[in-house]
């Protein structure tokens, strides 16, 4: 991680500032109510039925926030309207949580269940979005107060399905796209905060660019023909086909990818087939992840692996079956906006705690929001203090926990760059 110190054109400071930091403080204990109560109803994704009426009646019950429910499926849509007329900026803030048993020893923990792929599992909020939630409601609670002050509108988008939807079903993102939430008030950014267990409460990371690879699921069936397993010459074996692919698919990343443009990695997370020692079966099935911090090298890989299932099946004598599942493009913070952002997080943060993240191979579902209209995805502190950063447990851990003190700082952080960003309508990117 490196720490970078700032010094850069500084966007008109809002005039709300003092206001904002004083009802973020008054909110606070509400705030820790809010969040225990997101924390011990975890729901799956596209399973936030709970979280979603609860968020709904909250909101509500704001003066000067309109509410749609649902959208996509489990969703919210909130736009709280200033007195003034200006543009609108969204800030988006995800749901669901994740089959994981919690494991923090916290008064406050889990006990949640649910059904996931067939089996009954223990559900916790191990991602943090509990936190996530509890800020962008704070956020609501803050400048609903502040709306006769306010320029422009604010879009509140509670995303379903961040972790991943079921195969063949879109991810919360790309659905509450697909929904028109980006419509009526017509949206010009979009701004994520993320829990982050890497950091203190107060400190922030950013940064521009590319932040998270491309994801793309892709499922390869080999087809051979069965035959006795003594005698593998009668019949044409989808295994060693498989394991001749899974091989070479590696060269693809040292060999045809210029990784000097970005990382990229080719994961084969399961390959199986057959159910008995003597007999070659029929088919074999691989399912891959693949990832990459360039768009380029994405193409080439998509394509090239496709042939070369094909090219190594035909050795064998079998037949591929390639099947493309769930994209996540890449996410690209907009450099404008970054730029332009900066000083705001500064202000608030301290430069001392402003840390600069470097692109990871996770993805992130934001993406498909970063693609359509510049966007800016940045993470805040949430370690708990009284452990030394090393022993803090990342998040989707068992004992991933939250510092509670991240909420009030996160609310102010969020508060400061919407106002920022409506009081100052040059300062945003044009649409890409
Ligand atoms: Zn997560
Ligand atoms: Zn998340």
């Amino acid at each position: 991680m490196l720490i970078k110190k700032l010094s850069r054109e500084v966007i008109n400071i809002t005039p709300l500032k003092n206001e904002i930091t004083s009802l973020t403080q008054s909110f606070a204990s509400k705030q820790i109510e809010i969040f225990r109560w997101l924390h011990q109803h975890p729901e799956l994704a596209y399973k936030e039925i709970k979280t979603g009426k609860y968020i709904q009646e909250y909101l509500e019950s704001l003066p000067g926030v309109e509410v749609s429910y649902p959208v996509a499926k489990t969703g919210i849509k909130a736009v709280l309207s200033g007195e003034k007329s200006g543009f609108s900026v969204a800030l988006r803030a995800d749901m669901d949580a994740l089959p994981v048993k919690e494991e923090t020893g916290l008064t406050y923990a889990s006990q949640a269940k649910a059904m996931y792929n067939g089996y009954e599992t223990d559900v916790s909020h191990v991602c943090g979005h509990d936190a996530n939630m509890a800020i962008a409601l704070g956020t609501a609670t803050v400048l609903s107060q502040l709306r006769e002050k306010i320029r422009g509108k604010v879009v509140f988008l509670f995303q379903p399905a961040e972790e991943g939807a079921p195969t063949g079903i879109d991810g919360g993102a790309i659905r509450m796209i697909k929904d028109g939430v980006l419509e009526n008030p017509e949206v010009k950014t979009v701004l994520a905060l993320h829990a982050n267990n890497t950091c203190y409460p107060g400190q922030v990371m950013v940064r521009e660019g590319a932040t998270h690879a491309s994801q793309d699921s892709i499922f390869i069936r080999i087809v051979g023909e069965q035959a006795h397993g003594s005698q593998p010459w009668s019949g044409k074996d989808p295994i060693v086909a498989g394991a001749s692919l899974i091989n070479s698919l590696q060269t693809l990343i040292s060999r045809e990818v210029d990784l000097q443009k970005g990382a990229a990695v080719i994961t084969v997370g399961y390959f199986w087939g057959g159910v008995k020692v003597n007999i070659i079966p029929e088919g074999a099935d691989m399912g891959l992840t693949v990832r990459s911090l360039d768009p380029d090298n994405r193409d080439i890989l998509i394509k090239r692996i496709k042939e070369l299932a094909h090219l190594k099946a035909d050795m064998h004598g079998c037949q591929a079956k390639v099947v493309y599942g769930q994209h996540y493009p890449l996410n690209i913070n907009n450099e404008t906006l970054y730029q332009n952002l900066l000083p705001t997080l500064e202000r608030v943060a301290g430069p001392e705690n402003m840390l600069y993240y470097l692109s990871s191979t996770k993805s992130e579902d934001f993406s498909h929001f970063s693609q359509k209209l510049p966007s800016l995805y940045m993470y805040y502190g949430t370690a708990p203090q009284d452990k030394p950063l090393a022993e803090s447990k990342l998040n989707h851990h068992p004992e991933f926990r939250v510092d509670k003190a991240a909420l009030e700082f996160a609310t102010r952080l969020e508060c400061n760059m919407l106002m920022d960003l409506l009081e100052n309508p040059e300062k945003l990117p044009g649409k890409k």
